[in-house]
């Protein structure tokens, strides 16, 4: 159907393109390749997740949760944040259930953002972060991550703060580099926010996927960072169930306040039957804790099959990508290559200069290693041979 000749849409995002994501699983799909883009497991998600799905479905819980959640879940929530991090959430008024970490990331940039205000953003980023500064407004200054290692050159952030800097959007373990946030990091940030009124948006979506014997810097385990942040979860990547979409946000109680209100008109609430399934598995601590050995597994793995391959591996400390560098091989910029590479080769990745402001090309992309051992086995196959 084409719309009524007098209808004409403004865009309000003009140069927005689909999700690198939506297009490269679409194009694996199309080209029955193997689909290393799109970070999610090809394995399921634990059988007993399952049966507490359809436990709570039986038992009646299938009409509105409360707006900012079931009860029960922001209580293991605020529980575990206290075991892992030390922080005290009230689970009544600073924990928000939200539609996966992309909601929470939309309400908390909505919250804060108006229009003129500066957000500091660290390149490559998460697709998410941007277009949502954009619609309320905001200006992005990006600052790009330090290659090979992607560390973050503090004197660059400290240099790039205003007046009119409202927040710094942090993610570790990150996407897509596989970076994390060190200790030495967290007291640069503190010096850097200290006597500010900068605030923090924190997304640690693969808190629990880090490797090495490292431990996750929550910005929620440090008082004076935590005061002033956004902290946001998701259980898509920590239960294997990305399509459940449950995440939450933690926020000292005036941010979470206004942050409610947005989730209201967004959401208004989440799935109740899943939020009850989580509840009861989160009981299940080793699951989680768990993860990152169960990760670090399938990283080698995939690292000692792509062993003789022509492609070089960076370092990948958390998350479940794995980035590589594909000189040796082509020329070509990383999105004909990762074309290519579906077609031709039959194996789908993540181009990664989709995810700088000018479109830096350092001829890497970004493979995704939730999948089974066969999984791996197959694709480190294909890829080997070119
Ligand atoms: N942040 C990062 C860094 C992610 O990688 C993702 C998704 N994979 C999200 C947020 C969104 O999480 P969710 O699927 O829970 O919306
Ligand atoms: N976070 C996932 C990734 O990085 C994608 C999620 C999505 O498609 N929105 O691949």
């Amino acid at each position: 159907m084409s719309p009524s000749s007098q209808i004409k849409i403004k865009s309000k995002q003009p140069n927005l393109q689909k999700s690198i994501f939506s297009v490269m699983s679409a194009l694996a799909i199309s080209e029955k390749a193997i689909n290393l883009s799109q970070g999610f497991p090809d394995f399921p998600c634990h059988p007993k997740l399952v049966e507490l799905l359809h436990k709570y479905a039986k038992a009646g819980h299938n009409q509105y949760a409360p707006m900012p959640g079931i009860p029960v879940l922001r209580e293991r929530i605020a529980e575990k944040v206290e075991d892992l991090y030390g922080a005290k959430y009230n689970p009544e008024t600073e924990i928000t259930i939200t539609a996966g970490a992309t909601e929470a990331l939309y309400a908390a940039i909505t919250t804060i953002v108006h229009p003129g205000d500066e957000v500091i953003v660290f390149e490559p980023w998460y697709d998410a972060y941007i277009p949502t500064i954009e619609y309320s407004g905001g200006r992005v200054i990006t600052i790009p991550l330090e290659l090979p290692d992607f560390h973050i050159d503090w004197a660059k952030v400290n240099k790039a703060v205003s007046a009119k800097t409202k927040a710094i959007i942090l993610n570790s373990p990150h996407n897509p580099t596989g970076a994390i946030l060190s200790a030495e990091d967290i007291e640069q940030l503190v010096a850097i926010v200290k006597n500010s009124s900068i605030m923090l948006i924190s997304d640690e979506v693969y808190e629990h996927i880090i490797f090495d014997g490292q431990a996750h810097q929550s910005l929620a385990k440090y008082k004076e960072l935590a005061e002033r942040s956004f902290v946001i979860g998701s259980f898509g990547k920590t239960f294997h169930a990305t399509g459940w979409k449950v995440g939450y946000c933690l926020a000292p109680r005036e941010l979470m306040a206004e942050f409610q209100k947005i989730h209201q008109f967004i959401t208004f609430s989440v799935n109740t039957p899943a939020q009850y399934a989580y509840a009861a598995f989160l009981l299940e601590k080793d699951y989680y804790l768990e993860l990152a050995g169960f990760y670090q597994k399938k990283r080698d793995l995939f690292l000692k099959l792509m062993d003789t391959s022509r492609f070089e591996p960076l370092a990948c400390t958390g998350t479940y990508f794995q980035l590589m560098g594909y000189k040796n091989i082509s020329e070509e910029n990383d999105l004909e290559f990762t074309r290519r590479l579906t077609v031709e080769h039959k194996i789908a990745s993540i181009p990664t200069s989709v995810f700088y402001k000018a479109g830096i090309d350092n001829k890497i992309v970004r493979f995704c290693f939730a999948k089974k051992d066969e999984t791996l086995e197959q694709a480190a196959e294909l890829l080997c041979r070119i």
